[in-house]
C-alpha cells in the first residue's frame, strides 16, 4: 500500500474483516511499524496476484478509516460485484495487499 504525500510503499497483512453496515464492509490490515500517516490520507493497494481481475486492474484508493495512533490500518467499503472486490473479501486472513 502507499500514500500520495510521501509515496511510501510496503506490504500489509489482512487481519479482519467486519461487515459495519449493511453492504459496507470494514477491513483491518496490520499497519507496519516503520509506516506513519495523517487523518484524511488515503491508499492507494494493490492485490498481489489476485485470482481474478478486471479491466479496471488491481488497484483501488481507499480513504483510511482508522486513526493515525491506532496499531491497524482500516479501510471500508461498499462491497460491489467486481473482481477487485470478491477478491479482497474472500483473500485468506494474514495474506498481504
Ligand atoms: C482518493 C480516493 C479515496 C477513495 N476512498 C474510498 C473509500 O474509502 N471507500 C471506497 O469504497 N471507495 C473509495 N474510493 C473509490 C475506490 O477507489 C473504488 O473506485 C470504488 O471502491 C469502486 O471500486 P470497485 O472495484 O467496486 O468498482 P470499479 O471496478 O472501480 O468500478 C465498477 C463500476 O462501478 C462504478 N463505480 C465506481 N465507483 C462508484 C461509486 N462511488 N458510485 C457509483 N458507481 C461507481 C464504475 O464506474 C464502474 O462502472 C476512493 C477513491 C479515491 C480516488
Amino acid at each position: 500500500m502507499s500514500t500520495t504525500t510521501a509515496s511510501p510503499v510496503t506490504m500489509a497483512k489482512l487481519l479482519s474483516r467486519h461487515e459495519v453496515a449493511e453492504g459496507t464492509t470494514a477491513f483491518l490490515f496490520e499497519k507496519p511499524s516503520n509506516w506513519t500517516f495523517k487523518s484524511g490520507q488515503y491508499v492507494d493497494m494493490t492485490l498481489l496476484d489476485p485470482s481474478e481481475m478486471d479491466a479496471e486492474g488491481n488497484v483501488r484508493s481507499f480513504s483510511i478509516a482508522s486513526a493515525p495512533h491506532e496499531d491497524t490500518l482500516m479501510v471500508a467499503t461498499r462491497m460491489r460485484d467486481t473482481a477487485f472486490k470478491r477478491v479482497l473479501n474472500t483473500m485468506p486472513l494474514s495474506s498481504a495487499v
